[in-house]
């Protein structure tokens, strides 16, 4: 392992422009289950909850599942040291754009910048009818589902089952798949369409392609240059160690 950490750490310092491609698992360590998998999401609660169709079917059932996941649960977790490594790698140059899936908000908390939320992001509601938007904490969950001030239904602003993916982070993921040299993938199995169509178009522009997961993805045996296998936590500890502590050379 220590062979490929070094080797991960030499791709990425000679990168020119580097982007970070995350998924659920990055964030596993902060106490957010995934979807899929034993104790994911989707064990517990039914995915149709988290579809279009559904929302505007029965919004008060969906509402009360994004409630008890994205409110009550999500407002207790806090970013991890892999989320804080990223930041940190960030700061030094060595990463240039975030790309997630992830819709906690985790990324902007450990002080990362150039963040693109593919699939949204929870902290924030739009109303359906004069699209007004509300932060999270301006909004009384007491009573479900919750309205704006105009009487319309509000919606977390993240992309449901049956929604098509916001133009910005779409753009920026198309856009980062042209002009990089390196993608780090971390915590993230490739099943969810389209965004796991970024990194094979990545890959198929020249980029190398760096994995951490303690299991293997969907990308792992097709475009991966250096598997890391493990939690994200500890790949990113050793990664930035392998970065920023060369060993002591031989006297
Ligand atoms: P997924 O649930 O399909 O897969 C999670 C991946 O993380 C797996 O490959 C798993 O092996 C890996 N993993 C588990 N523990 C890990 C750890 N400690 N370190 C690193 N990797 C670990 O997740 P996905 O591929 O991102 O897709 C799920 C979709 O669900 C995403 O589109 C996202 O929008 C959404 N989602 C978001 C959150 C969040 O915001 N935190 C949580 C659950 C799901």
């Amino acid at each position: 392992m220590n062979e490929q950490i070094a080797r991960a750490a030499e791709i990425l310092q000679a990168s020119k422009f580097t982007t970070a491609y995350t998924g659920a698992g990055i964030s596993v360590e902060s106490g957010i289950p995934p979807f899929r998998g034993d104790g994911g999401l989707w064990s517990k609660y039914p995915p149709e909850s988290l579809d279009i169709d559904y929302f505007l079917r029965d919004p008060e059932g969906s509402w009360k599942v994004i409630r008890e996941i994205f409110f009550d649960f999500f407002k207790q977790t806090k970013y991890n040291q892999a989320h804080f490594l990223l930041a940190e790698m960030q700061k030094h140059g060595l990463i240039h754009r975030i790309i997630t899936q992830n819709i906690d908000n985790l990324h902007q908390e450990a002080g990362s910048t150039q963040v693109f939320e593919f699939h949204g992001n929870s902290k924030s509601l739009i109303c359906l009818v004069c699209l007004q938007a509300y932060h999270a904490s301006e909004v009384d969950l007491s009573v479900l589902p919750p309205r704006c001030s105009c009487g319309g239904l509000l919606k977390p602003d993240f992309v449901f089952f049956g929604e098509p993916i916001p133009m910005d982070p779409l753009n920026a993921a198309h856009e980062a798949a042209r002009l990089s040299d390196v993608f780090l993938i971390i915590g993230t199995t490739g099943e969810v369409m389209p965004a796991n169509m970024i990194p094979p178009m990545a890959k198929a522009n020249g980029a190398k392609i760096i994995e951490i997961n303690p299991e293997e993805s969907n990308y792992t045996r097709k475009i991966t240059d250096v598997f890391l296998k493990g939690k994200a936590t500890t790949m990113m500890q050793a990664l930035y160690d392998a970065l920023f502590s060369p060993p002591l050379e031989n006297n």
